[in-house]
């Protein structure tokens, strides 16, 4: 991803079958394309497919494998309609949903507790909604947890899906020709491209006045408008944390890598201008 938000591709692969010693091939191939071999994506998002969870787990024991959670909800969606009555689907479908975005663990048991207790009467639901996702894998998708990773917002593979569909489009019914193929991924690569040159020159020039805050003035040309846009919403909560660590929680530093409510609060108090350093150090290596 740019610091214009933008997704890129890196590579594509073909594949003779979707098992684990397939995966682990296609993740050794991208590896060798991080130019510092001791660097590895710290985050790595997937759906629940066990041979390429398990690939991941053997090429990059280091990164942090999350889970879609547009998948997730998708499935358990169905599994609910599939067991609970009409009238409860809602309620039931809104408290998985309260228990997905929990901030902390506390928050997090509060929730599951309240979806165990709308469920007495639905162990099969309650069951599989456990038994699938929640003890096994909520570290991988449950806010409590994944608020503490540097995912830049992405909790859906929704963006490389897209991009993904864009490709099949552009590939049309080519498909087994090898130089067809290639001059498809090649022209989504140049249109990639494009877009995101664009979105710096955007970025760059472009004034927006939404963003007008104390501390535009020292990260105008230096931050892209994506990440002043975050900070000047985050800036909206500063009244109410203050600088209390605790009732920030620190999501924009953690996931995004950006000054949060609380850091925003101190540098406020102060009356010190933040520091360019403070904010785009991720996004300039990105
Ligand atoms: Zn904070």
């Amino acid at each position: 991803m740019t610091s214009t938000e933008l997704t890129f591709a890196v590579g594509f692969a073909y594949m003779e079958s979707e098992q684990t010693e397939n995966f682990c091939w296609v993740l050794e191939k991208l590896k060798e394309l991080f130019v510092k071999k001791d660097m590895c994506p710290q985050v790595i998002l997937t759906d629940r497919d066990l041979a390429l969870m398990k690939a991941i787990e053997v090429v990059f024991p280091n990164s942090i494998n999350l889970l879609c959670r547009f998948h997730i909800n998708k499935n358990v969606g169905a599994k609910c309609k599939q067991h609970v009555v009409n009238d409860l689907q809602k309620t039931i479908d809104t408290l998985w949903m309260e228990v997905v975005w929990a901030s902390d663990e506390v928050e997090y048991g509060q929730r599951l507790h309240q979806l165990e207790q709308a469920c007495v009467d639905y162990s099969g639901f309650i069951n599989y909604v456990k038994d699938t996702w929640l003890t096994p894998h909520r570290h991988r998708f449950v806010g409590a947890w994944i608020n503490r990773v540097l995912h830049l917002g992405n909790t859906t593979t929704n963006r490389v899906e897209s991009a993904h569909w864009k490709l099949k489009q552009m590939l049309g019914n080519s498909i087994g020709d090898m130089v067809k193929c290639w001059e498809a991924m090649n022209n989504n690569l140049r249109l990639q491209l494009g877009n995101i040159r664009a979105s710096f020159q955007k970025s760059f020039y472009e004034v927006e006045h939404a963003h007008v805050s104390p501390f535009n003035g020292y990260l105008c040309g230096s931050v892209s408008r994506a990440a002043l846009r975050r900070i000047a919403e985050e800036l909206l909560r500063v009244d109410y944390v203050g600088t209390n660590r605790k009732i920030c929680g620190c999501t924009l530093r953690t996931s995004y890598g950006l000054p949060c409510a609380c850091e925003l609060g101190r540098y406020r108090v102060g009356g010190i201008p933040i520091p360019i350093d403070a904010v785009h150090v991720h996004w300039r290596k990105l």
